[in-house]
């Protein structure tokens, strides 16, 4: 657990306890409601690499230890998007998530907002660790927008946009506009 907070207040630019959540201890259990929680039953239900995927679960349950939720106003999907990019930065990103691009609106699930959010950093280095500083008072939506000039929604078409358009490429070998090109091209010359 002691990596695993490592990785996570390295991910979130947390260099000093003034920059942490005040947590002095975290208890982790399989079978009380308290601290983290993880059902045995779910355990003996997984079917892929359980070690693997118990980190993965641990790495997203330690970064709600430690993530700010702007007094309780950040929406749940953010949160949750957040520690799953966590989860996927420390590459313990299950196979039952939905691949990259796939999903249709940025909020609607842990995988999809990871991704996004994924596509923001990749904008921006620490943009998610800017995020997460700044949700320590409160939340706005206009964060994005401070941090990346873009709205969410914007950022949200962007992000399909660019990776729609990559199914051309990764079917074809060429990108929308040379294809169009070569279309037009074509059919000129008769
Ligand atoms: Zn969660």
């Amino acid at each position: 657990m002691s990596s695993a907070t490592d990785f996570i207040w390295k991910t979130f630019q947390q260099t000093s306890n003034a920059d942490r959540n005040n947590v002095p201890k975290v208890s982790l259990s399989i079978d009380s409601n308290n601290g983290i929680h993880v059902s045995a039953n779910y355990i003996q239900k997984y079917t892929g690499n359980v070690k693997t995927e118990i980190t993965g679960v641990m790495i997203h349950e330690m970064t709600h230890v430690w993530q700010w939720n702007g007094n309780g106003q950040t929406p749940r999907g953010l949160i949750e998007g957040i520690a799953d990019f966590v989860r996927l930065k420390a590459g313990y990103a299950p196979g039952h998530w939905v691949k990259p691009r796939k999903g249709d609106r940025w909020d609607q699930g842990c995988d999809v907002a990871a991704h996004f959010l994924d596509y923001c950093e990749g904008l921006k280095s620490g943009f998610v660790a800017e995020l997460n500083k700044k949700m320590r008072t409160g939340y706005s939506g206009n964060y994005f927008v401070e941090l990346l000039g873009k709205t969410v929604d914007q950022l949200w078409s962007d992000y399909k946009a660019k990776y729609n358009g990559h199914y051309f490429v990764e079917l074809l070998g060429k990108t929308v506009g040379q294809l169009c090109s070569d279309y037009k091209t074509k059919y000129s010359t008769n």
